[in-house]
C-alpha cells in the first residue's frame, strides 16, 4: 500500500529528486513508476465501443477497461484526421504549433514529444503499429511501423529502419510485436508503449475467423441517414463522403455492410486488448500500468448520411477516452470535463513525475484522473478546432471553431465564409 499512497499524493511524487537512483525506477525505498500504455486505433468511434452505449457491437475487454477506470464522455481532438492528431497526442501541441497540419505534411521528429521526455528520464520506449507521420520515430528504444496507411494482410512494417513482411492480420500482428517488446524488456525499468492499430480504418477487412460473423445482424440506421443539410450551410452539402453517393459502388445495402464489417474489424481490437491485459495481469504489471485506450479522432457510421471523419461535428470531433490506473482512478467512473487529445502528453510526463514544459499546450488529466471525474477549479470551458485539408479527400472545407458545454460556433472558409452556430442542448445531433 505504500507505493499506492505515494502515488495518490501527486504533489510529493512530483517532488521528488530525480536522481539516478530514482531513474532506475524501483529501488529501494522509493516509489515504482507506473508503467504507461498507449492503446490507439484509426477512426474507432465512440459509437462503436459497447461502454459508450453502442448497440452495434459488443467490446467486453474496452468494457472492462471503463469498468475498471474512467471514461470521458467528452474528449475532443483538435483536428479530426489522423497525421494531425497523431501530432497532436505526441506534442501536446495544436497543429499550428507542431506543424503537422494536413495529411501530406512531414512530422518534425526533431522536436519535443512525451515519448522521448519518458526516455530521457530512463522509461524503455516502444512504438508499434500505425504511425502515419512520414517521417521516422524518435524516442523509442524499439519501433515497428506500418508503411503509411498499413494493410489488414500480410503487412508490411519498418522496423527500427528495416523493411520486413509480416504474415497474418494486421490487429494480431502489431499484439504479437507489443507482447514480445515485453517479455524482452529490462523489467527493472519501467516502459512506456504505444500500440497503435490500423484498425478500424478502411478498407474494413475482418480477420479470417471473423469472416461472415455479423452476416445475421440488421444495425439500427441513424434517425439522419438521409439527410437533406437543410439547416446548415454548403460545407455540409458540398462534401464528398455520402455513404449513398460515394461508398463502394458496388454494395447495395452499403450501411448494412458498412456496419458489419467496420464492427468485425473492431472486434480483432478488443480480442487483442484482452490479449495484452491478460498478459500484464499474468506479469502482475496491470495495476502499475497506466493503460489509455483512444482513437485518433472519431467517425460518422451513418449520422448525417456520412462515413469518414474530417468536420468539427460531434461524431468526429469526439474521441473515446478511456483510462485505467487503479492507484489513481476510480472503478467505473466517469467524467464529463472537456478534455482533450493534446492532453495526453502532459499526462503521461505528469504521472511519470516529470515536471510538465510549459510550452506543452494540453493540460495534465491528474486532477480530473484523481478526483472521480470532476473538472479541477480553474479547467477549461470550451475546446479548440482547427481542419486545414481542403481541398483533398472528401472534400470538406477548411474551418475552426470552438465548442464550450452548450454550444458549438464553426467558422467555414478558404473558398466560403460561411458561421455555423449549434445549440448541443437543444440540437444535439447538429441539424439546424
Ligand atoms: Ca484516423
Amino acid at each position: 500500500m505504500k507505493n499506492l499512497e505515494t502515488l495518490r499524493s501527486g504533489a510529493r511524487y512530483a517532488a521528488l529528486p530525480l536522481t539516478l537512483t530514482a531513474l532506475a525506477g524501483c529501488s529501494e525505498g522509493q516509489p515504482k513508476r507506473p508503467n504507461i500504455l498507449v492503446m490507439m486505433t484509426d477512426d474507432h468511434t465512440a459509437q462503436a465501443m459497447s461502454c459508450y452505449g453502442s448497440l452495434l457491437v459488443e467490446t467486453p475487454n474496452l468494457d472492462r477497461l471503463a469498468r475498471e477506470g474512467m471514461l470521458f464522455e467528452n474528449c475532443y481532438v483538435s483536428n479530426a484526421i489522423s497525421g494531425p492528431s497523431r501530432a497532436c497526442i505526441l506534442t501536446g501541441k495544436y497543429s499550428h504549433v507542431n506543424g503537422f497540419t494536413d495529411n501530406s505534411r512531414t512530422f518534425d521528429g526533431d522536436q519535443q514529444t512525451f515519448p522521448k521526455l519518458l526516455h530521457e528520464a530512463g522509461y524503455q520506449t516502444a512504438m508499434i503499429g500505425k504511425w502515419h507521420l512520414n517521417s521516422d520515430p524518435q524516442g523509442f528504444d524499439f519501433w515497428s511501423i506500418l508503411v503509411g496507411q498499413g494493410e489488414y494482410y500480410a503487412p508490411q512494417f519498418i522496423e527500427n529502419g528495416e523493411n520486413r513482411v509480416e504474415k497474418g492480420y494486421v490487429t494480431d500482428i502489431i499484439t504479437d510485436k507489443a507482447l514480445s517488446f515485453l517479455e524482452h524488456r529490462d523489467p527493472s525499468r519501467p516502459f512506456a508503449m504505444l500500440y497503435y492499430h490500423k484498425a478500424p480504418h478502411r478498407n474494413w477487412m475482418p480477420a479470417q475467423r471473423h469472416l461472415g460473423i455479423n452476416d445475421s445482424r440488421v444495425y439500427p440506421e441513424p434517425f439522419n441517414l438521409l439527410d437533406d443539410y437543410a439547416g446548415r450551410g454548403r460545407a455540409a452539402r458540398e462534401q464528398a463522403m455520402e455513404i449513398g453517393r460515394d461508398m463502394w459502388p458496388e454494395w447495395d445495402l452499403k450501411y448494412q455492410q458498412y456496419m458489419k464489417d467496420y464492427c468485425a474489424v473492431i472486434q480483432a481490437v478488443d480480442e487483442n486488448v484482452g490479449r495484452l491485459l491478460d498478459y500484464l495481469e499474468k506479469i502482475g504489471e496491470l495495476d502499475n500500468t497506466i493503460i489509455v485506450y483512444t482513437s485518433d479522432q472519431g467517425f460518422f457510421l451513418g449520422e448525417h448520411g456520412w462515413f469518414d471523419k474530417r468536420f468539427m461535428y460531434e461524431e468526429c470531433q469526439r474521441t473515446p477516452l478511456l483510462v485505467r490506473y487503479p492507484p489513481m482512478v476510480g472503478a467505473g467512473t466517469r467524467s464529463r470535463a472537456l478534455a482533450m487529445n493534446i492532453d495526453l502528453a502532459p499526462t503521461f510526463v505528469d504521472l511519470a513525475g516529470l515536471a510538465v514544459p510549459d510550452d506543452m499546450q494540453g493540460r495534465s488529466l491528474r486532477g480530473v484522473l484523481a478526483s472521480g471525474g470532476e473538472a479541477p477549479e480553474g479547467w477549461r470551458t470550451g475546446v479548440y478546432y482547427h481542419y486545414y485539408e481542403y481541398p483533398s479527400w472528401h472534400s470538406v472545407k477548411r474551418h475552426y471553431g470552438i465548442r464550450t458545454a452548450d454550444y458549438k460556433l464553426i467558422h467555414f472558409y478558404n473558398d466560403v465564409d460561411e458561421w455555423e452556430m449549434y445549440d448541443l442542448k437543444r440540437d444535439p445531433h447538429e441539424m439546424r
